[in-house]
């Protein structure tokens, strides 16, 4: 009897919200996980479920210098996502990003593994082409205070692009839509955790500007899915894809249409928190805060036959409740 061995992958950024939510996935589908983080906006209680799992380990690691093991897979998420904690050390983030994808493109092209990495709907900056399709270059102001995120992960698209086209290396990127969900941390700043942590504590929800500026906003477990399905397929189909679609490197949006008011989010998350006695207040917007952000997702449906299914009020519930646990076994610490 032949005995198979579990698929082994390698996350990185894998105790934050997302790479959380990913290593669940890939335990459940047998495969053998090694977790990369250095704690920067992670956390051990997002993982901590995982660590009595004999296929689930956990490396404390910075992605910024090299890192070696056989894997099958590489999940590139490390970098800070909060305009607030991407802000506190720019440098760093940068590095995350662009040092981050090297040493990983490097890792797949000596050990020849399949990368996902995820890129973001920040390269296209404060966008001029609505809603966002591929093949739209971006308008991101190179030297402002979101820089350091949007010029670094735009770095790591073309650098993942050039390892594909020079040494052959199996890529495929993500560029990811405002994602929410449980495991966020509630003080990362975004909007959503933001908001339902203001409506629980009833403090004032603090709308940035107007609140006319628009997000769509995409459940964690949509994305997950989405990365899965992505990473099963075939080199050929991705290839092909790519050729069909005069794409320089497989890259495909990934968030959820819908598309809403700054304002109306916080309405809505005060229609959930019935009890919160919260009133919306204005604060100054941040520089260089894009307007308007919904993600064409032709693409993905395409390649993958993937699009969300949890609409936004279902996601928001989930979140609140996970919030809500939170507050009452910590606080709001
Ligand atoms: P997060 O901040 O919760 O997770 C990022 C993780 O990376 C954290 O655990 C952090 O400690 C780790 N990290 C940061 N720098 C590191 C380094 N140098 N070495 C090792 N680990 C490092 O954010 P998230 O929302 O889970 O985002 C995950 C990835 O998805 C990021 O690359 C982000 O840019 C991308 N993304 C997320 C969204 C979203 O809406 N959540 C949108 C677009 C792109
Ligand atoms: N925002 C807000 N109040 C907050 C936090 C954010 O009005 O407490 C706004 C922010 O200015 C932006 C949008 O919500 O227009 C989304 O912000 P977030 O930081 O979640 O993500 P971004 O898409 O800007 O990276």
């Amino acid at each position: 009897m032949e005995l198979s061995l579990p698929r082994k992958a390698l996350v990185t950024g894998a105790a934050g919200f997302l790479g959380s939510h990913l290593c669940r996935r890939l335990l459940e589908d047998g495969y053998e996980v090694t977790a990369l983080d250095n704690l920067f906006t992670g956390t051990k209680r997002n993982i901590e479920g995982f660590l009595a799992n004999p296929r689930f380990s956990f490396v404390l690691h910075d992605v910024t210098q090299p890192y070696w093991g056989q894997f099958d897979e590489i999940y590139n998420l490390a970098c800070p996502a909060s305009p607030v904690h991407y802000q506190h050390n720019p440098v760093e983030t940068t590095k995350s990003s662009v040092l981050g994808i090297m040493n990983m493109l490097d890792l797949a092209l000596k050990t020849k593994a399949r990368l996902l990495h995820t890129s973001t709907s920040e390269i296209y900056g404060d966008p001029l082409v609505h809603p966002q399709v591929e093949s739209y270059w971006g308008n991101v102001n190179t030297i402002g205070v979101r820089s350091c995120y949007d010029e670094g992960k735009r770095c790591a698209e073309t650098l993942a692009a050039d390892y594909r086209r020079e040494y052959g290396v199996d890529v495929r990127m993500v560029r990811i839509f405002n994602t929410y969900g449980p495991n966020m941390h509630p003080k990362d700043g975004r909007v959503i955790s933001n908001f339902i942590m203001q409506a629980l504590r009833d403090e004032d929800i603090t709308i940035f500007g107007d609140g006319s500026q628009t997000r769509s906003f995409q459940y964690c477990d949509d994305l997950v899915e989405a990365m899965r399905r992505y990473m099963e397929l075939p080199r050929a189909e991705v290839d092909a894809f790519c050729a069909r679609h005069a794409l320089g490197a497989p890259v495909v949006n990934t968030g959820n249409p819908g598309e809403y008011t700054i304002r109306q989010l916080a309405e809505e998350t005060l229609r959930l928190i019935p009890e919160s006695k919260s009133k919306i207040v204005s604060r100054p917007i941040p520089a260089d805060d894009p307007k308007r952000r919904k993600p064409d997702i032709s693409l993905a449906k395409e390649l993958l036959g993937w699009e969300p299914v949890i609409p936004l009020r279902e996601g928001l519930a989930k979140t609140i409740g996970y919030f809500r646990a939170f507050v009452s076994e910590r606080g709001s610490k």
